[in-house]
C-alpha cells in the first residue's frame, strides 16, 4: 500500500487524466467526505487524498488512502 504521494502515478482514476495528488494530513482534514470507489464517509481527521484534476480543479475528490492506491494499480477505469 502507497503511503508517500510520490510512489503514486499522477493521474485522476475516474477521469483518466493528469491529476494531482495531495495527501490531506489530519490537522486539515476539518469535514466528512464521500470516498467515490467505496461510497463510504471519510472521516474528518482522518489522512486521506485528494485528486485534483490538472485543467479542472472543482472537478477534485477525496479518497481513502488505500482506495485510491488500489483504483490506481487495478481500477478498470485505468485500463
Ligand atoms: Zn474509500
Amino acid at each position: 500500500m502507497a503511503e508517500n504521494v510520490g510512489d503514486l502515478p499522477r493521474i485522476d482514476p475516474i477521469t483518466g487524466a493528469e491529476a494531482e495528488i495531495r495527501l490531506v494530513q489530519p490537522f486539515q482534514a476539518r469535514k466528512e467526505y464521500l470516498c467515490p470507489r467505496c461510497l463510504r464517509a471519510i472521516s474528518a481527521r482522518e489522512a486521506h487524498y485528494v485528486v485534483v484534476p490538472a485543467t479542472s480543479a472543482d472537478l477534485r475528490r477525496h479518497w481513502h488512502k488505500r482506495c485510491l492506491a488500489w483504483e490506481l494499480r487495478h481500477g478498470s477505469r485505468n485500463r
